[in-house]
């Protein structure tokens, strides 16, 4: 069984980002730059499906620009068999990603796939759901724990209310959610192995699809600054604040 694994290339979570004078955009000169948090729980679900037995080869795929074949190449390194990186300089907007994608798992005929839940950097939380639609295959979200057996897989979904398992007939797609798994670090040896891995480039018009972008930025702003808290001296104090100033109760 194939599984394909998407890999997006974000400014690193501990980064604290800065918004772009003009307002267009955050600021990406200079940052550190590393693989998604949820893609990088996503490759490690695949490397285990893999170390037991149930997936034959692990295809990641990143779209963007050339810098990405270092996220592919952290990916080779946990244990992905094979990268694709689908080159792109212009934005690619989650229905962009997932026609990408969708051009991809026919191709591949990837039995699983497997996203993050959401991209750090856009928070679109998109990518994923728009697949399975394009795809037509069922989807399961949020994913905390995953299990293949008889042809198909049974994910644990993380929900508002707890916790939901659902079996889904393959191919399917998951997202990955924090609780899945904890990835491995990367060895030495494993990144000195990743560089023989094979790694194609391809273009989005390769596949045959349009990335123009469908949404436009009109502008970023930071949040505005949170004011000072104050001490009440008692409950008292605070219910008449709460009352009288904030109006709220
Ligand atoms: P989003 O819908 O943008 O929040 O992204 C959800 C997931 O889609 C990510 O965690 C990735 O697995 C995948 N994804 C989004 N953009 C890309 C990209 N440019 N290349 C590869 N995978 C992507």
């Amino acid at each position: 069984m194939k599984i394909l694994v998407a890999v997006k290339r974000v400014v690193d979570y501990n980064v604290k980002i800065r918004v772009k004078s003009d307002n267009t955009g955050v600021d990406i000169a200079n940052v550190k730059m590393s693989m998604n948090p949820f893609d990088e729980i996503a490759v490690e679900e695949a490397v285990r499906l893999k170390e037991a037995g149930i997936a034959t080869e692990i295809v990641v795929v990143s779209a963007g620009t050339t810098q990405c074949q270092e996220t592919l190449r952290t990916a080779l390194a946990i244990g992905a068999d094979r990268a694709i990186l689908v080159e792109a300089d212009a934005e690619l907007q989650p229905l962009a990603v997932a026609k990408i994608l969708k051009a991809l798992v026919e191709k591949e005929q990837a039995q699983i796939v497997i996203l993050g839940k959401q991209a750090i950097d856009d928070d679109s939380n998109q990518t994923g759901q728009m697949l399975a639609s394009l795809l037509d295959v069922p989807q399961a979200t949020f994913a905390s724990k995953v299990v293949v057996a008889d042809g198909k897989v049974s994910v644990t979904r993380e929900v508002d209310g707890g916790l939901e398992t659902i079996s889904l007939v393959l191919p399917a797609v998951i997202t990955t959610d924090l609780r899945l798994n904890e990835p491995r670090y990367v060895t030495l040896p494993n990144i000195m192995k990743s560089k023989k891995k094979t790694l194609e480039i391809t273009k989005p018009e390769d596949l045959g699809v349009d990335i123009a972008p469908r949404l436009k930025t009109i502008k970023v702003e930071e949040p505005p600054k949170r004011s000072a808290g104050v001490m009440v001296a008692d409950v008292a104090a605070l219910v008449d604040k709460l009352k009288n100033e904030a109006k709220v109760i």
